[in-house]
């Protein structure tokens, strides 16, 4: 049983309350009279029946009830036990007459001397005491919300009323056997009346039910209702009461009397049903058209429109879902959702949803727009907006929806998508371009002047000839990070360390106005990541935080440990579930709109003046990010600024870091074999011209095949194999690795790439502890990497 809370209801709060307030103002004033004995007060001077303590007593207690079920929920227990005290009084006294025995209850308090020659003096009446347990049921009733108590509640408020109303007219009429039907007391006046008034008040409490909800319905029931009731309960007694006294005057006799009541009632009646009939119809008419308006709109909607009842099944269909799925409508009426337009792997949860619905109330589908697939009679799926709303019939929920085909429309969306895209790339490899010319202009007319030059000369110009190669080298290196195409070379790196190491830089980067602090967390894991392109990502995200903060502002570089769980992976795309590093970048500047925060990632997108931003930054980051097994959120929002998470998967558990970290000095070679396998001709060349000068010998190899002889034939010695990853011939270096190692297991590795191609199968990374030389490379790089491949020299020698 649920409990009734009124909400939703216009109640008239204050009009229950006077109701309540007026009978209890009456029930003191007559028991003041009792006690101080005012004998008009007790009758108020209609009829001589009067009103007794005991039953002033109960209007008292069921006005505080009626109150209290005002107070809402927390009032109905006041309201039940003010109620069922003077259903027990009345009870009582019921009791006495059915048995025939005084309790003592009727002058318990007071003696009653006005009455005394009755049999029983001071008992309230036969019908009071009944009234009183009707009312106190419809009380109970009313703090319900079922079928049974709304049953109890009418039936209480109807028949409680019409046996005070049938007091009233006997009063009206000079008839005592209706207020007073036994040799008992009879009701008083006064009483019938208060009682009426506490049955009004209970009716407009309860404005959904009974005559209340009818009065009020918009129905042409409602409508007949509230025409005929009020003419018929006013005008019938009225005319009735009139031409009796006229009657009793002696104008006439009974006949013409009654023959006058009988003609007056009929007039009113008939005009009252035509009026009322006429507004009928004219209602039912307006219904039509709407009715008429609704199906135009819906046969003629861009839209399809489906109706679907409680249990999945179509009810209605209109000409363009018959055009978008395929069936006609005959076909279609009838058949369930699930199996004629739904794709079948949404079925179930189809039907979950509607359980859940028709249980709970709940949706999450339900008045909003949703993007979903569709199928169509033959089975292919297309992209659909759908707009479903439950209304709620006699026979149970229906559902209808609005279904809009988007093929089209995505269709444009990809293609102004792709066409952003392109006009984007164009603009880039224009620029890539220009940018490319002038370094090679540098690099070629550099090497050119050097070459009949003076040897002091030939330094400078070879060391800029250098610098532009490295320009493109870098430049070439941010493409590729975005296109997640980039040589990673990621291993166990303690972020904290990595940011302290970076404060100069980061110090200089940013203008004064920009207070930095660092709020590293103590017991950080290490991050698996390439260390270059963290120390770059961050980089970049501070630049992005100094542009966004033109006055100055704060900016908080912190690092956390983090689990990014199922449910996080679930909601965000391309997330690995499990332990991660985070590095997290805030700042206070301008923030970002939700547009600019879904579009921050995509390449090329920037919302700064040219020459300023590139919109390569984030795109950048992301690739990295996503390349590595991590992650990159925005979190933004317009004037309280940004902050930025990235996410790295965490090192697995290795040896501490710091010892291999420790700076070797670079020594060069002394005599230690290398077999050098590229298949770049001119690379080769260069790379073994660069080993032979740093003192090692070196043994070269085209391919994979060529390298595997020269490691099968055992007569020569080979310290280190330097292999490139992506070879022709189907050996790719580190399956050239695995096989050097089964050969010979003291073989050490050191592996280069330039990954440039799209057919990169070396998918993301290197284990952990590989060496790896991203290309292009410069001799000092190769030195230090061999040094590290092959161990200290002091090792070595001992
Ligand atoms: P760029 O910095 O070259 O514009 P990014 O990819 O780094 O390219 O950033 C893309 C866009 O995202 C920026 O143009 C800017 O609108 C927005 N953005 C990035 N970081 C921030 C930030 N910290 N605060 C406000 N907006 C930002
Ligand atoms: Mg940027």
């Amino acid at each position: 049983m649920t409990a009734y809370t009124g909400q939703g209801n216009s109640v008239p709060i204050a009009a229950i309350r006077a109701a309540a307030c007026l009978v209890a103002v009456l029930a003191t004033v007559v028991i003041a009279a009792w006690l101080l004995d005012l004998g008009t007060l007790q009758t108020i001077g209609v009829g001589t029946a009067t009103m007794k303590l005991n039953t002033a007593l109960c209007f008292l207690l069921s006005a505080g009830a009626l109150s209290a079920l005002t107070r809402g929920l927390s009032g109905h227990t006041t309201a039940l036990a003010l109620a069922g005290v003077s259903a027990a009084i009345s009870a009582t006294v019921l009791a006495q007459y059915l048995t025939g025995t005084n309790f003592g209850i009727d002058e318990l308090i007071i003696e009653d001397t006005r009455s005394a020659a009755d049999n029983a003096p001071g008992r309230m009446s036969a019908i009071t005491a009944i009234e009183f347990i009707i009312l106190c049921a419809a009380i109970g009733a009313a703090t319900r919300q079922n079928r049974t108590a709304s049953g109890i509640f009418v039936a209480s408020t109807v028949g409680g009323s019409a046996l005070v109303l049938l007091a009233i007219v006997g009063y009206a009429f000079g008839t005592p056997v209706l207020y007073s039907p036994g040799p008992a007391t009879s009701i008083a006046f006064h009483t019938a009346l208060s009682f009426l008034v506490l049955y009004g008040a209970l009716i407009a409490f309860r404005l959904d039910l009974g005559i209340a909800a009818l009065l009020r319905a918009r129905s042409p029931g409602g409508m007949l209702a509230r025409w005929t009731l009020p003419a018929i309960l006013i005008v019938t007694p009225a005319s009735g009461w009139l031409i009796l006294q006229f009657e009793l005057a002696g104008y006439y006799g009974a006949p013409l009397g009654s023959a006058m009541f009988v003609i007056t009632n009929v007039v009113v009646v008939v005009s009252v049903l035509w009026v009322a009939s006429r507004q009928i119809d004219r209602i039912n008419a307006a219904r039509r058209q709407e009715h008429g308006l609704n199906r135009a709109i819906v046969e003629g909607a861009l839209d399809a429109f489906i109706v679907m009842d409680s249990a999945g099944r179509i009810a209605a269909w209109n000409p363009q879902a018959v055009a978008m799925f395929g069936w006609s409508h005959d076909e279609a009426v009838g058949r369930t959702v699930v199996d004629t337009i739904m794709p079948p792997e949404h079925g179930e949860a189809h039907q979950r949803g509607l359980a859940r619905f028709i249980a709970t109330g709940e949706s999450r589908i339900l008045n909003r727009r949703n993007e979903l697939l569709a199928r169509r009679r033959d089975g292919s799926e297309f992209p659909i907006e759908l707009m479903i709303t439950p209304t709620r019939m006699n026979a149970g929920w229906v559902f209808s929806g609005f279904i809009r085909d988007m093929t089209v429309q995505k269709q444009t969306e990809a293609g102004l998508r792709q066409a952003q895209k392109m006009e984007a790339v164009g603009q880039l490899t224009g620029g890539i371009a220009h940018d490319f010319n002038n370094l090679l202009s540098v690099v070629i007319g550099s090497l050119d002047l050097a070459e009949g030059a003076p040897a002091a000369e030939q330094r400078d110009l070879i060391g800029s000839a250098l610098a532009a190669a490295e320009r493109g080298a870098a430049l070439t290196h941010r493409l590729l990070a975005f296109s997640r195409r980039q040589p990673l070379s990621p291993r166990a790196i303690d972020l904290n360390a990595l940011i302290d190491g970076m404060a100069n830089l980061l110090d200089r980067t940013l203008e004064r106005s920009i207070e930095i602090e660092h709020r590293p967390e103590r017991d950080l894991w290490r991050a698996l990541a390439d260390e270059g392109q963290v120390e770059n990502a961050l980089l970049n995200l501070a630049i992005n935080a100094r542009d966004a903060m033109p006055d100055g502002g704060k900016l908080t570089i912190e690092t956390g440990n983090a689990f990014l769980d199922e449910g996080y992976a679930a909601r965000n795309a391309e997330v690995i579930p499990g332990p991660h590093v985070m590095l997290a970048v805030t700042d206070t500047g301008t923030g970002m709109t939700p547009e600019v925060i879904e579009r921050a990632f995509d390449p090329f997108f920037t919302t700064k003046t040219h020459g300023k931003g590139t919109g390569l930054g984030l795109s950048m980051i992301y690739g990295f990010a996503k390349q590595s097994g991590g992650h990159l959120k925005i979190y933004s929002e317009i004037g309280s600024g940004t902050t930025v998470r990235l996410y790295l998967p965490r090192a697995d558990e290795g040896p501490p870091i710091a010892a291999e970290q420790q700076v070797v000095p670079i020594d060069v070679g002394s005599g230690e074999t290398i077999l050098l396998v590229e298949d770049d001709a001119d690379v080769r060349k260069l790379a073994a011209r660069i080993l032979r000068d740093l003192g090692y010998s070196v043994v070269e190899a085209g391919d994979g095949q060529e390298a595997q002889a020269i490691i099968e034939d055992g007569s020569v010695r080979i310290d280190l194999l330097f292999t490139d990853i992506m070879m022709p011939g189907g050996i790719t270096g580190s399956a050239l690795a695995d096989y050097a190692r089964s050969h010979r297991p003291l073989i050490k590795t050191l592996y280069t790439s330039g990954y440039t191609q799209s057919t990169i199968v070396h998918q993301n990374r290197l284990r952990p502890s590989d060496i790896f030389l991203p290309k292009p490379y410069r001799r000092r790089d190769l030195m230090e990497k061999l040094r590290q491949a092959l161990g200290p020299t002091d090792q070595r020698r001992g």
